[in-house]
């Protein structure tokens, strides 16, 4: 998928991962719609990059977990979107206590979103792929906790499962017609979701993360975008940014 010239979209868009997305695309030639449910922290971001990169930038405040939400997103971009980066995720709950609101939050924002989204874009992406290059590309942020099991928080971890699931299903069903699909699987990013986990009350939630922020292997967001925009531009399905994590999962 050639990055200059795209038309993107990046949900969860207004800081950590998701800014890094935007910016990095914006850098390369695309135009890029960032969404984002923060209203106010989306607005600071996007103020920073449109004085930068102008025109090329535009936004919109709302849900991306429902079908008029991502509608509503496709249509803020001037143009058909060709690459749509499913970055929204939401860390809520843990053990077993994790109430059922934890749950469907959870399920909502790491999973249905990527559905919502491959609904409302591979129908297009299957009519314009050409012989050459795919109709559009599809960019999963999942995690490694949807590789290998995260202590402490099942919901995050079963979700993330199921967003790697979904990514796999894509790229099995649609690949080889024209529909480009990238999963992305970091652990432990500098961002307001690790600190949340990092500071949790919860021994075993924090963990892991305290293990990867204390030994320094925590990346800085911009480490993911490129990782994963080398493996899109690769034609690669799986962006692993840290080598211990492919040697983990190889060992699974
Ligand atoms: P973050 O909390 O800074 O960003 C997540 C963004 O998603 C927030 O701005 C939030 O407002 C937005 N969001 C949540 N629900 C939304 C909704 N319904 N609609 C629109 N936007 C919504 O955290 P981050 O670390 O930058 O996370 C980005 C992605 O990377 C997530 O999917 C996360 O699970 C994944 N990830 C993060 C880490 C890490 O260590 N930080 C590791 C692996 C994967």
């Amino acid at each position: 998928m050639r990055i200059e010239g795209a038309s993107a979209v990046v949900t969860g868009a207004a800081g950590g991962i998701g800014a890094a997305f935007a910016r990095r695309l914006l850098e390369r030639g695309a135009d890029v719609v960032l969404a984002d449910l923060d209203a106010g922290r989306l607005a600071e971001t996007v103020g920073s990059l449109k004085q930068e990169f102008g025109e090329r930038v535009r936004h919109v405040a709302g849900d991306v977990t429902t079908d008029e939400g991502v509608a509503a997103v496709l249509t803020a971009a001037a143009r058909p979107v060709d690459l749509y980066v499913a970055n929204a995720g939401v860390f809520a709950g843990f053990g077993l206590e994790a109430s059922l609101e934890d749950w469907s939050t959870s399920w909502d924002v790491n999973v249905l979103a990527h559905v919502a989204a491959a609904r409302a874009l591979v129908p297009g992406w299957l009519e314009a792929a050409g012989p050459e290059a795919p109709g559009g590309c599809f960019v999963s942020v999942a995690s490694a906790a949807g590789l290998l099991t995260q202590l402490g928080s099942p919901t995050y971890s079963a979700t993330k499962h199921a967003a790697v699931g979904f990514a796999e299903w894509l790229a099995a069903t649609y690949g080889d017609r024209g529909v480009q699909v990238c999963c992305v699987c970091p652990m432990g990013v500098q961002t307001q979701m690790l600190e949340t986990g990092r500071t949790s009350e919860d021994a075993e939630a924090t963990l892991g993360m305290r293990a990867v922020t204390t030994a320094g292997a925590a990346l800085a967001p911009s480490d993911v975008a490129d990782v994963a925009l080398e493996a899109v531009s690769a034609g690669r399905f799986l962006a692993l940014p840290h080598p211990e994590v492919a040697t983990m999962h190889a060992r699974k």
